[in-house]
């Protein structure tokens, strides 16, 4: 039998993943979301083990020395996000297909190191990312500053990605992410399957 794809959605903080990846959810069945590990706060309404498991630096850096992470990054000040291999083992073990969000560094090691990984880089253009950090108003100024420059460079750098879908149009960035997925799952024998 083939093996699952990987998906995994990276692009710039703003660029509206998490928004485009509901979406896909929505629309073709079998997938799920592996949920991150981190060491930034719990933002309001956020769920630990729901949007991420919120752990200490302490609890965080034992993890990573009993190898517990596929991939792990410092982002910005200093917080350090990283992806759990037993996710991925979860979500295949329940015979679904795993779908991670990952910023850009994290996205190239997991594309050189899982077989089957698929990237795809969600792009917008710099005056729409700054209006969906301000928007969200989660993170301080010093911080909404910190990501907007981190995703001036991070535009430039789509080309390392499988696919690239560009985030103008809610519905029609949706749709394009949702095609691009079920042709993967077609390709390798997987969609439908339950
Ligand atoms: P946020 O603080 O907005 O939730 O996430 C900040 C960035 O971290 C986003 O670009 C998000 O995709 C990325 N991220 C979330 N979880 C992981 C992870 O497990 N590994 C990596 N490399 N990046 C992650």
């Amino acid at each position: 039998m083939p093996s699952r794809p990987v998906f995994v959605v990276t692009g710039p903080s703003g660029a509206g993943k998490g928004t485009l990846i509901k979406g896909l959810l929505e629309r073709v069945p079998g997938l799920e979301v592996a949920v991150s590990a981190t060491t930034r706060a719990q933002r309001p309404g956020e769920v630990d083990g729901r949007d991420y498991w919120f752990l200490s630096d302490a609890e965080f850096t034992r993890r990573v020395e009993v190898g517990e992470f596929l991939e792990y990054v410092p982002y910005v000040s200093g917080r350090r996000y990283g992806t759990l291999r037993s996710e991925l083992e979860r979500i295949a073990k329940n015979g679904r297909t795993c779908v991670l969000e990952l910023e850009l560094e994290g996205a190239l090691a997991v594309q050189s190191e899982v077989a089957g990984s698929v990237t795809i880089f969600i792009a917008a253009d710099v005056p729409e990312l700054a209006r969906r950090l301000r928007g969200r108003a989660t993170e301080s100024t010093g911080e909404i500053g910190e990501r907007i420059e981190l995703a001036r460079s991070q535009l430039e750098q789509a080309h390392r990605f499988r696919y690239m879908v560009r985030n103008d149009d809610l519905e029609r960035a949706t749709a394009a992410l949702a095609a691009l997925v079920e042709c993967e799952l077609v390709r390798v024998g997987t969609m439908g399957r339950p």
